[in-house]
């Protein structure tokens, strides 16, 4: 099993450790670097990783871990121009990533590939992941339509994020990728969005639903998805 993982922060290295112990090969795709102000959160970095590349990091870090480990890293930010052909040949992405624009694109690029993707995101105390099976459970568009006006919403940077709340949230997107890829029973992951409060602890799983009218994932685009495996870019 091959997994993209996009954002190597405080989302992508639990979730990055969980999958590469599980023997599955993970790609990390991460444009940044280690920043004094990841450190808190971000626990596969220290001190003397400041101002390195965070992809290829912690995929160093993990293959110290498991000598065997099937961790690599690519230094890319994933973008309108490279998403499809960045994505095509793995078994699922992750999107750990701490932006919209790039949450929607991944979604929409999945969405087209056929490719299962799980969304997890986190903010303050609170914490959500969404396993998205393509043409089976919905997709992110189906749940929150699009991305919220710019300020809206404040990112990490402005809001923080608790470090022991992404590490929980991490393992569960590494839980809901090895559900989806074995292709049982989904579980409540089929129609629910799993969410945690860590202030209070409370843990919901949130009803959600596809909607046919999904510019992303609905009946219309359906009857285009096998053209766009054979190589259009979105
Ligand atoms: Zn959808």
């Amino acid at each position: 099993m091959k997994a993209l993982l996009l954002g190597a922060g405080g989302l992508g290295g639990p979730a990055a450790l969980s999958l590469v112990a599980a023997g599955v090969e993970v790609t990390i795709a991460d444009p940044d670097r280690v920043d004094p102000t990841n450190l808190s959160r971000q626990i596969f970095f220290g001190d003397a990783d400041v101002g390195a590349p965070k992809a290829d990091t912690l995929a160093h870090a993990l293959r110290e871990r498991f000598p065997l480990a099937r961790a690599q890293a690519i230094d890319v930010r994933f973008s309108r121009d490279n998403a499809a052909a960045l994505a095509r040949g793995f078994d699922l992405v992750l999107d750990a990533t701490d932006n919209f624009p790039t949450r929607f694109l991944a979604n929409d690029v999945c969405a087209r590939l056929g490719l299962p993707l799980i969304h997890g995101a986190a903010l303050g105390w609170l914490g959500q992941v969404l396993a998205i099976a393509p043409g089976r459970t919905p997709c992110l568009r189906c749940v929150f339509e699009g991305e919220p006006p710019v300020g809206e919403v404040p990112a990490c940077a402005q809001a923080g994020v608790i470090s022991p709340l992404v590490g929980v949230v991490g393992g569960w997107m590494a839980q809901a990728a090895l559900a989806i890829v074995r292709d049982r029973a989904l579980g409540r992951w089929a129609n629910a969005m799993r969410t945690l409060d860590g202030w209070s602890g409370v843990e919901r799983w949130v009803p959600v639903g596809r909607d046919p009218l999904c510019p992303a994932c609905g009946l219309a685009r359906e009857g285009n998805r096998a053209l766009d495996r054979e190589g259009a870019e979105c």
